[in-house]
């Protein structure tokens, strides 16, 4: 059975890297009938942010990412808190020292720092491996009775994974393919600290074990560590997972890696949510609060790095589950387009129920401490084609709320004539003689109006414009007219002509 896990670590917000990670994620999951299971790698008690688990949920609730098995939604494999398993580790790392492929080491923090610099007065890097092991301070340069005798002292140790000395590692990734590794480079990890803490590597795998992950799908920064991993279940003598890296998510530029702080300096969210980091009060702009539609974050994320192998490029959630395939990611990098994400978002505002969008203009309103009786809803479906966001609304409709105050200056050089009041004085006499303001009877009344005499269109239609909107912008005239409504529109007129 196909199980999966979005295992972030809460050390601040999630990132929208970490966002498409959890997509992929859950969109392999339900494409194969598995389950999605979110764990909290919470070990690293130093790097803990408060709030920062709420908000990764929280996210992936607006995100339309839910998981079936998580904090809160136990199902026989939890807790699903790494803190909360804490107990669990340390016997993990008993078994590997027991059955020879980890060791404890006592060097102190002091003693390390002064290695690393010996090392790099001779033009070398320190790596704590096969190659010096034997001369450092643990229990494979120890007897087994010094070992003893310090572990009995209760000096602090930590347990480090005993790397293979020369071996050529083949590793597979479903994205990648074949990856050659040689032992003799990796470094002999840390799996278990002094504080009585696992490492990530060791609770990760620990926890993937347990939990019967049957794929790991993660961000391209784990690659480096999949050989360990992968040693790691060679030396529990369990099976591993499938693995997929993700390829990165890269700047607009195309050049270097998308990171949490190019937001601010970028001018888009990189963030899912809105948030306030909780030590220094800075707020982080978020696609939520900047009005998108998770629909559009969802959409736009999935095509970072995936291709359907055709053009579409709109895709329902339902549509996107059948799409997936993890032989559509690509290894490279996917450029981070936040002019693609807007255009996304104009696409999912023209689906939204107008209904609804007229509510959320009606809170738009009234956050400007506007009252208003208009319609709402048929001035949204009248001005929605322009906007990509609902506070866009107030730029294509404010003028029904308030009346022009001023007339575009450049158009009523050019629309505004000699006998244009005298023209409109005589169409308000006419719009007083209506009495269904509806558009379709205004529009055949004044066009009637205007052939019967004689007029241009262009001598009418542009100066109305000009005196009901202030400026030659907006929706079709007559339906402006109708949902104005005869008082306004007839002292509107006048006010210009004035
Ligand atoms: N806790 C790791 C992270 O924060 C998980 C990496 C993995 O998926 O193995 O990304």
């Amino acid at each position: 059975k196909v199980r999966v896990r979005f295992a972030p670590s809460p050390t601040g917000p999630l990132h929208i890297g970490g966002v498409r990670t959890a997509l992929f994620n859950y969109l392999f999951a339900k494409k194969n009938g598995g389950d999605f299971i979110l764990r909290i790698e919470d070990t690293d008690q130093n790097r803990y942010v408060e709030g920062a688990e709420n908000y990764i949920v929280e996210s992936l609730q607006w995100c339309g990412i839910p998981f079936d098995e998580g904090t809160g939604k136990e199902k026989g494999f939890g807790p699903y808190r790494q803190s909360e398993r804490k107990h669990l580790y340390k016997d993990y790392a008993d078994r590997l020292i027991a059955n020879g492929t980890a060791y404890y080491a006592f060097d102190t923090a002091e003693e390390l720092d002064a290695h690393r610099k010996q090392h790099e007065s001779e033009g070398k890097t320190f790596i704590y491996n096969w190659h010096n092991r034997q001369k450092l301070n643990n229990s494979l340069a120890l007897t087994a009775e010094e070992t003893q005798k310090k572990l009995d002292a209760g000096e602090d140790y930590v347990i480090r994974f005993k790397c293979p000395e020369d071996e050529t590692l083949t590793l597979k990734d479903i994205i990648r393919g074949e990856i050659t590794v040689d032992t003799k480079i990796l470094d002999d990890k840390v799996l278990f600290k002094s504080d009585g803490m696992p490492t990530y590597h060791l609770a990760n795998i620990v926890d993937d074990h347990l939990m019967e992950i049957s794929h790991v799908i993660r961000g391209e920064e784990w690659l480096p560590s999949l050989a360990l991993h992968v040693l790691l279940y060679r030396a529990f003598s369990w099976e591993a997972p499938e693995f997929a890296h993700l390829p990165l998510i890269l700047k607009p530029t195309g050049k270097g890696k998308l990171s949490k702080r190019d937001g601010d300096k970028l001018g888009f969210p990189v963030f899912p949510l809105q948030w306030s980091d909780p030590a220094t009060g800075d707020v982080s702009r978020g696609y939520r609060e900047d009005g998108y539609f998770s629909e559009a974050v969802i959409n736009f994320l999935a095509l970072l790095g995936w291709n359907p192998g055709t053009e579409q490029e709109l895709f329902s959630k339902e549509e996107l589950i059948r799409a997936f395939d993890l032989e559509r990611v690509n290894k490279s990098g996917a450029r981070f387009d936040p002019e693609k994400i807007k255009w996304f978002n104009h696409h999912y505002l023209q689906q939204k129920d107008d209904t609804l969008l007229g509510e959320a203009f009606a809170k738009l309103l009234e956050s400007k401490g506007i009252q208003t009786s208009l319609p709402l809803t048929r001035i949204v479906s009248l001005v929605k084609e322009r906007a990509t966001f609902v506070n866009d609304f107030w730029d294509q409709a404010s003028f029904f709320f308030e009346t022009p105050e001023s007339y575009d200056q450049k158009a009523s050089k050019k629309q505004w004539k000699e006998n244009t009041a005298d023209l409109l004085q005589r169409l308000i006499t006419v719009l007083e003689n209506v009495t269904d303001f509806s558009s379709a009877t205004t529009e055949g009344t004044v066009k009637e109006w205007i052939s019967d005499n004689g007029y241009g269109f262009g001598q009418i239609m542009p100066p109305l414009r000009l005196a009901l909107v202030g400026e030659m912008k907006g929706p079709h005239i007559f339906d402006i007219i109708e949902i104005l409504g005869k008082e306004e529109t007839i002292s509107r007129i006048n006010k210009a002509i004035s």
